[in-house]
């Protein structure tokens, strides 16, 4: 068993330091070996490398140090890192390094959320952190309360649930810029499909908003977006608010992408009217830098949670609590939860409200210079200015197959990974710039790239 020793206990840190040498060791060779933001050659030429990690499961094993060492750089060697700042397609976001450290932490400990007794300091670092956060989205409710989740498709959904138990069969109305977790959740939970409203400009017109809430029998729930997925736009959410409260309907909103910028004294405007929504979904993932997961559901009324309410015998008997032992069962759909708030604790405790902000307003910042350069940029086209942090751009003139292209010939080259996104009719290269010590010259490179990789 001398193979096996564990993570726990006041033993486990001193097994624990040599083996993180390793892994660190590894990231590091890998990361070198690879030398850009993704490997090139592409899916074959990645999975021939990874194939090289056979047998999976040797009959005798190869002990943790080799195990560590080749899994681990396998995985940096061939990691599309959103810490090069030429990796920017998707809300993939660069983990702080502390907060990565403080998952270990919650991985050595390993508490799980499900019941107190596996718990105790975890969940009530849950109780405080989500309070905090839940006040940050709402902050002149009452009693707001957030649940964590595993990110905004969970959330979303656990919207349209807590919807449903609020008025029963409830219809959805989102954007067709929505986020097409809406769609699923609806699926998921029975209810009627959403239905779309056209969001011709990217974001959701309040008067068509208003025609489809007149036609549409109740119970409603209207669900708005604070960060576009493909654009990064955010949904006039006081107009929104405005005609959800003349229909009573309900209103969500969707704030995955868009908000941490709540952390940002100069952008928070952007977000007035997020605190009129009845449930906001808010992921730590994206803007936030947390390694994933780091999703929470930010509620305007703790009541609401009550119909989330539920008994295990074993984990939350009624004995139990009464005596006072705190009931965690009801603060999720799962069962064993890992403690994603632990490395949301400490990165909020670290960098605080103005170090957070920072971070959101150099992003920002960098966007505004990327649309900048594509401005200047003749042969290429710019979609709009930023409202957040992606970009979009295409060449100009360039057929949609050329756009398309031109993204496939530098992820196979290993030489940026930009996003893609349908907008006007047309196919747009994406830079979702999430990267806040990204230089000028690493967004003058995207340019660059992009020209040099063009199909004529
Ligand atoms: C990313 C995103 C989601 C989904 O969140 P996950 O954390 O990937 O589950 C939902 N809505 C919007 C607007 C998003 O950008």
């Amino acid at each position: 068993m001398r193979a096996a020793p564990l993570a726990g206990g006041v033993s486990g840190p001193d097994v624990l330091r040599p083996l993180l040498d390793t892994v660190l060791a590894a990231l590091r060779a890998g990361a070198e070996d690879r030398g850009g933001p993704l490997p090139g050659g592409g899916p074959a030429a990645v999975a021939a490398r990874v194939n090289g990690l056979r047998p999976v499961l040797p009959e005798h094993g190869t002990g943790p140090d080799e195990a560590l060492r080749a899994v681990a750089y396998a995985l940096a060697a061939g990691a599309a890192d959103p810490a090069h700042p030429l990796c920017a397609a998707h809300l993939h976001t660069p983990p702080l390094a502390l907060a990565v450290a403080a998952d270990l932490a919650a991985s050595a400990l390993n508490p799980s959320m499900d019941s107190w007794d596996q718990a105790p300091a975890a969940s009530a670092l849950e109780t405080l952190v989500t309070a905090a956060l839940a006040t940050e989205v709402f902050p002149t409710a009452p009693r707001p309360d957030a649940l964590v989740t595993t990110g905004g498709t969970e959330s979303n959904q656990l919207a349209l649930l807590l919807a449903r138990e609020r008025h029963g069969t409830v219809q959805t109305v989102v954007g067709t810029h929505a986020h097409h977790s809406f769609h699923r959740a609806a699926w998921l939970l029975g209810l009627p499909r959403p239905v779309t409203v056209p969001a011709p400009r990217g974001t959701l017109d309040p008067a068509a908003l208003d025609e489809t809430l007149t036609a549409l029998p109740g119970p409603l729930l209207v669900a708005a977006t604070a960060g576009t997925t493909d654009a990064g736009l955010i949904d006039p959410l006081p107009a929104i608010a405005d005609r959800c409260a003349a229909h009573g309907a309900d209103l969500h909103v969707d704030a995955a992408y868009g908000g941490p910028v709540l952390f940002s004294d100069t952008h928070r405007p952007l977000l007035t009217g997020l605190d009129r929504a009845r449930t906001v979904t808010v992921d730590l993932h994206k803007l936030g830098w947390q390694p994933a997961a780091a999703g929470l559901l930010a509620v305007r009324g703790a009541t609401d949670l009550a119909v989330l309410g539920h008994t295990a015998d074993y984990l939350n008997a009624d004995d139990d609590t009464d005596a006072g032992l705190p009931d965690l069962l009801g603060r999720s759909l799962r069962t064993t939860r890992r403690p994603d708030v632990v490395k949301t604790a400490v990165t909020l405790r670290a960098l605080g409200r103005t170090g957070l902000g920072a971070l959101v307003d150099a992003c920002m910042a960098h966007a505004r210079h990327l649309a900048d350069l594509v401005e200047k940029t003749p042969a290429l086209e710019l979609y709009a200015p930023p409202t957040l942090t992606t970009v979009l751009f295409r060449p100009y003139g360039a057929p949609d197959t050329a756009v398309a292209e031109t993204r496939r010939t530098l992820l196979a080259e290993g030489r940026a990974v930009l996003g893609r996104a349908t907008a006007d009719g047309r196919l747009w290269l994406k830079a979702t710039l999430l990267n806040p010590h990204a230089t000028p010259g690493d967004l003058e490179e995207i340019i660059t790239l992009v020209e040099g990789s063009t199909p004529r």
